[in-house]
């Protein structure tokens, strides 16, 4: 259903009709809606689900200890360098707070942020959408 809504906007989008904000607006939109039924589907979507803040009431060492990188901003123009280079797209964008790499999120083809966790053994990301400060532990699977 919203993979359908997003497939069309993808195809709106490719006939140059309707700016890129407003697609991109509703994307991320679509994106929201998507984190929810992933709340209440999956547990254990090594992708965080992706709203603004979700309190566990549960921490853990590595996000005890890997600090926040910068709250991202629309005016960074933040983005998935990787899918960059393979011409690809990506849905949500994350940031590495131990190395600064921005990668995109496991909804996105490449999960490119899952493999960077993978090629560094960096344990945490943080949401690198505008305005979001959470952060998802790979290792435990813990928001915070
Ligand atoms: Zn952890
Ligand atoms: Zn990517
Ligand atoms: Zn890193």
């Amino acid at each position: 259903m919203i993979d359908a809504e997003r497939q069309k906007v993808l195809k709106i989008r490719s006939t140059g009709t309707v700016p890129s904000e407003v697609v991109r607006e509703v994307l991320s939109i679509l994106d929201v809606e998507e984190s929810m039924l992933d709340i209440s589907t999956t547990d254990h979507d090594a992708d965080a689900p992706r709203v603004r803040r979700i309190p566990t009431g549960r921490s853990c060492d590595h996000l005890d200890t890997a600090g926040h990188a910068p709250v991202a901003t629309a005016e960074d123009g933040l983005v998935c360098e990787q899918c960059i280079e393979l011409g690809s797209h990506w849905v949500s964008l994350r940031r590495c707070p131990a190395c600064g790499n921005v990668a995109c999120c496991d909804s996105s083809p490449h999960k490119h942020a899952t493999e960077h966790f993978h090629d560094s053994a960096h344990p945490v990301m943080q949401s690198a959408q505008p305005g979001e400060d959470w952060r998802w532990c790979f290792v435990h699977h813990l928001t915070g």
